[in-house]
């Protein structure tokens, strides 16, 4: 595809996460998979804004009358996470981290920061809106196909991480309520699906490139949006895998492109009115599987008629994406249903041929007609199919508003949507900050840091980029200024490899291992008091918290060559295999399996 002869504009929204303390509380920004201590559950309620409008999202999220179930933990989560008390001052290390990040993109930074409140009625925010302060605006970063500008660099609060959800109930969790937020928007700059990666890249690395960002999966989130010259902006949310993200755009271009020349084909042309036609006596004795199963719980087969629409329900417009896929997707996100079916399908699951003659019979169907088919509640069927008459209609202006989800293979699900403008206002809780009176250094580039880890401390280019992205990073620099006399390969190879292997091989929490733990392991190595071959065991006794310097002082390599030697003296005859057992019992947490056996294959040569 010629993407500039397509007119493609894409830009890039990314949120990271920040360590430290919440953005209004002094809560620890720990995510947590254990039981809740607490609950607590609230509705929501979309109300007119100052300017008269309600917030289209915001209504239909109030049609669907959820009930809000809320978790929380009594040491990590307080009464701000809960809305139960005004929001703190605004963490000041979070300020500083994005202060920084605006002047690496030399963005303008405001002198004052106003923090607003934007509306968010999905629950996933106790109070119905996200606290968010615009820091700068106006910053631009290079790529291999020209600048990209940054639009606006924000500080945000992270929003509650769902649980899970039915037709009543919505669970959150609070524990990622309040996490500092960093969101970058840039400019529709983007005009490739590469150009699009790269600078998905690039922001990535200068984020990585400050001292406290969250490094792991789901600390960061990136949202590509994306329209054509005759298409319309589409957001794209939850980029997972930076490797995806040109398939997305060009996926994305597609379906516009589709969309579009089916709004050309349906030019001049008029939907029929909708109707809904009640076929459940006429489908009393189906075999479908759906069907019966509506039956079974008191429910209809309920279908509609549309009106020239024959071979349109089975267009594709991704792969293994059609309208149909779209019809039903919204029919799932507005009522619920699973089964939906349209005369392009059938007959098939369970619909017989004799059925389909029936119903396009009933339905008064032309050839050229088509109808689609729901089995549920009667409400249900009648919600599902009012909205798939609607994306029908849709079909006739081209691409519809609205926000959408990307999935692993790159295609897109409607989501919501999209939200109106003016869905902010002023937090009146928190005063106004001055920026100017921060002093602001700029951090040390990743690029920049791995070079020098390089040449400084001969690390190879592999090891260097490892540590240097690590968040071991710091630890790393402190251990090789202390301990002159421990090779920096070591100490990074203890802080990345090693820590990777006990996970791996031992299946072990190696972030159970605190700052000082890692200080302990080094002043010992340095001391003589443990032998580097025992790294790992020393390792892991700190994990399981067995760790004594007892066990391990004095016993040198020394130590373990005349222990060995003993056990093959006293078992002449044992075989290896016995050989190696009777040592590791005799030498459990003393010394590695790898230095027992090389020095027992050592030692019986
Ligand atoms: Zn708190």
């Amino acid at each position: 595809m010629d993407y500039y002869k397509l007119g493609l504009k894409s830009g890039i929204e990314i949120h990271q996460q920040l360590e430290g303390k919440k953005l209004f509380c002094e809560c620890p920004t720990l995510i947590r998979d254990d039981a809740p201590d607490f609950i607590i559950k609230r509705k929501l309620r979309a109300v007119a804004g100052e300017s008269g409008k309600t917030d289209v999202a915001a209504q239909q999220e109030q049609i669907r009358n959820k009930t809000f179930v809320y978790q929380g933990y009594s040491d990590t989560t307080c009464l701000v996470e809960t809305d139960s008390e005004p929001p703190h001052e605004m963490n000041k290390d979070a300020l500083y981290t994005t202060l920084q990040l605006s002047k690496l993109v030399n963005a303008h930074i405001s002198p004052i920061v106003q923090v607003m409140r934007k509306t968010v009625i999905d629950g996933s925010n106790t109070s119905g809106f996200q606290r968010t302060a615009l820091i700068s605006r106006n910053g631009v970063i290079e790529t291999s196909e020209g600048i990209v500008r940054i639009d606006n660099l924000s500080l945000e609060e992270d929003a509650c991480k769902i649980i899970s959800e039915n037709e009543n109930e919505k669970i959150y969790r609070l524990d990622r309520l309040g996490i500092p937020l960093i969101e970058i928007g840039t400019a529709p700059d983007i005009k490739t699906p590469q150009q699009c990666l790269e600078t998905a890249k690039k922001l990535g690395m200068l984020l990585r490139s400050l001292p406290n960002v969250k490094r792991g999966l789901g600390t960061i989130r990136q949202d590509v949006n994306v329209s054509i010259k005759e298409g319309r902006r589409i957001e794209v949310k939850g980029a997972q895998d930076l490797k995806m993200i040109p398939k997305l755009v060009e996926l994305e271009v597609k379906r516009q492109l589709e969309l579009v020349k089916i709004k050309n084909e349906l030019d001049g042309k008029k939907l029929n009115s909708l109707k809904i036609f009640d076929l459940s006596s006429l489908l009393k004795k189906s075999q479908s599987k759906v069907i019966l199963a509506a039956f079974k719980d008191k429910g209809k087969v309920m279908a509609l008629r549309l009106e020239g629409f024959f071979g349109m329900i089975g267009r594709e417009l991704q792969p293994n994406y059609r309208v149909g896929t779209e019809f039903a997707g919204r029919a799932k996100i507005k009522a619920g249903v699973k089964g939906v079916f349209h005369s392009d399908e059938l007959p098939n699951y369970g619909i017989s041929e004799e059925e389909v003659s029936l119903i396009k019979k009933e339905l008064k169907c032309s050839e050229k007609d088509a109808f689609v088919l729901v089995a549920a509640s009667e409400n249900k069927c009648k919600v599902a199919l009012s909205a798939v008459y609607e994306r029908a209609l849709e079909l006739f202006e081209g691409i519809p508003k609205e926000v959408r989800r990307a999935q692993e293979d790159g295609t897109t699900r409607f989501l919501r949507p999209m939200p109106g403008a003016a869905r902010m206002y002023p937090e009146t809780d928190i005063p106004m900050i001055k920026t100017n009176s921060y002093a602001v250094e700029l951090p040390e580039l990743l690029e920049e840091k791995i070079k020098r880890y390089q040449k400084k401390f001969n690390l190879a280019f592999d090891l260097a980029e490892f540590i240097a992205k690590s968040d071991k990073a710091k630890l790393f620099e402190e251990f090789v200024k202390s301990y002159k006399t421990i090779k920096p390969a070591f100490i990074a190879d203890v802080l990345t490899s090693i820590l990777l292997e006990i996970k791996r091989k031992y299946q072990l929490d190696p972030r159970k291992l605190t700052d000082e733990n890692f200080r302990d392991f080094f002043k010992y190595l340095s001391e003589d008091k443990i032998h580097k071959d025992i790294a790992l065991d020393v390792l892991i006794d700190m994990i399981k918290g067995k760790f004594d310097i007892k066990k391990y002082a004095g016993l040198g390599t020394e130590e373990i060559h005349k222990i060995i030697k003993a056990i093959i003296d006293n078992n002449p005859n044992a075989p290896m295999g016995a050989l190696m057992g009777l040592c590791v019992k005799e030498l459990a947490g003393k010394a590695s399996g790898k230095v027992i056996s090389e020095e027992l294959k050592k030692l019986t040569n």
